[in-house]
């Protein structure tokens, strides 16, 4: 199906591109069709990035290709094809005993934009990145040609696709290995920190914890600044298998941008830290992992102009001080962010545009507006000057100079696509701005 002059944008609704086509294949030589065309086209699948990188004006969505292709409940392989989403993975594999490794704050992605980001979860620090349990996977590359790929056949594709952003090829379907758990519950423990150094020496003492997220306010300034509450979690060893099947509740409509302000935002923060209370509790695996999924359609409380999600990583020397300084430039600024939430990130990996490296990463929401992108902008010379990355998938604005200077494997990247014929085959608004060929 060939749907022309469409409006399309990431899950921010900002940047939003109008006239866009966008090209729903139903098989793989619908894909090769799509991409004999002397145009370039960008995969996209949820839409659940943020910024421009599955925003072009010809996109290739692959929701259609959403079949699975092998499940082995003794081993724990998966093939699937790339348009799956990570819900329907769940809802077949939990039941038998089965994980996700690892997996983003929503369950709404599907297998291809979880390896083209190479997502990370609240365990990174212990298991690093969703495509480092890829078995392998296919591709289709700008001439029609599919290949397999893997970290040991055609190594140099497979680690500039994991987290190359669409930008190599076209993912067909991959083979992940699960992890074995014997509960659909999660064993939290919640504990309050009173300011951001509490709460990274927390995320120190609890290393060993297999899933830690704190939520932080971004508001409180002083001595309580960064105060936060962190969430541990460790699988339920014991109960059911079940996962209770809840409708999530809709957000009709946009509201009114104003709903969300200082006030209203200082107001939460401060009514979450006093509810917050250190405990120990069993939890439902799905609202352990994917609160937001309750609320279909939640980015439309930022009202029509949309939101940035910014997030960015420090390197873990002198992390706690950078983090701080940065956070005393977001109180300075007058904007605040509703939701803030802080994870500590174990090594990096081989993928050549992989986000995470060893240290602290932020993610915050800001309301779109003049001043928030005046204020963004500022902070990615900041980010940049203490060695530190934006995330792409997040990304709307990075100018070229600062993605070049954070991702300096940027130049074999390119060499990648020329190599593999990606180059006039794959581009996005994204890689446009950032000065990818
Ligand atoms: C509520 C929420 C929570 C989130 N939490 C996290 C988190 O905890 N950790 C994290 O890392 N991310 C998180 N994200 C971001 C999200 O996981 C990524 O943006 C993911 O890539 C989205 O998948 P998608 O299917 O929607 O891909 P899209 O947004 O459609 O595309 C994302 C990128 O993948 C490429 N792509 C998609 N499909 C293919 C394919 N078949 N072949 C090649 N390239 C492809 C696109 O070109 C684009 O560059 C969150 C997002 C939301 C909305």
């Amino acid at each position: 199906m060939t749907m022309p002059g469409q409006t399309i944008s990431g899950w921010g609704g900002y940047p939003r591109l109008v006239d866009a086509t966008v090209f729903s294949p139903l098989s793989q030589s619908g894909c090769r069709d799509i991409l004999s065309q002397a145009a370039c086209v960008i995969p996209r699948g949820m839409g659940r990035s943020y910024g421009d990188s599955a925003t072009a004006d010809r996109v290739l969505q692959t929701t259609c290709l959403d079949h699975f292709v092998e499940f082995d409940p003794q081993t724990g392989l998966l093939t699937a094809e790339a348009g799956m989403t990570l819900r329907e993975i769940l809802k077949l594999i939990v039941p038998h005993g089965w994980f996700l490794p690892v997996t983003p704050g929503t369950s709404l992605v599907t297998v291809g934009g979880a390896i083209a980001s190479d997502v990370h979860g609240k365990n990174h620090h212990v298991s690093g990145t969703f495509s480092q349990h890829v078995v392998s996977m296919t591709m289709m590359l700008g001439s029609g040609e599919v290949v397999t790929t893997s970290s040991t056949q055609l190594p140099d594709l497979f680690h500039a696709t994991c987290g190359g952003m669409g930008l190599t090829g076209l993912i067909l379907s991959a083979t992940l290995r699960l992890i074995p758990v014997t509960s659909a519950m999660i064993t939290q423990t919640t504990i309050k920190a009173g300011s951001l150094e509490e709460v990274c020496e927390s995320f120190e003492a609890h290393a060993q914890s297999t899933y830690s997220v704190a939520w932080i306010d971004c508001l409180a300034t002083g001595r309580r600044m960064g105060r936060s509450v962190l969430m541990l979690g460790e699988h339920f060893d014991g109960g059911g298998l079940e996962q209770p099947a809840r409708d999530p509740v809709r957000v009709p409509f946009h509201t009114p941008a104003c709903l969300l302000n200082r006030m209203t935002m200082r107001a939460f923060n401060a009514a979450y830290f006093a509810k917050a209370s250190d405990n120990t509790t069993n939890v439902e695996l799905l609202s352990y992992f994917y609160p937001l999924d309750a609320l279909d359609g939640w980015n439309k409380l930022y009202g029509k102009a949309g939101f940035m999600q910014y997030q960015f990583v420090l390197p873990k020397t002198d992390g706690v001080k950078n983090m701080r300084t940065i956070l005393t430039l977001i109180a300075q600024s007058g904007l605040g962010s509703f939701l803030s939430v802080l994870k500590a990130f174990g090594l990096a990996n081989q993928n050549l545009l992989s986000f995470p490296i060893a240290g602290y990463t932020l993610t915050l929401d800001f309301k779109m507006s003049a001043s928030a992108i005046e204020l963004l902008q500022r902070l990615d010379d900041v980010v940049a000057g203490m060695g530190g990355r934006i995330y792409l998938t997040k990304d709307a604005l990075m100018r070229e100079s600062t993605f070049k200077a954070t991702y300096p494997n940027w130049v074999q990247f390119e060499e990648l696509r020329h190599k593999y014929g990606a180059v006039g085959r794959f581009c996005s608004k994204q890689s446009k701005r950032l000065g990818l060929a």
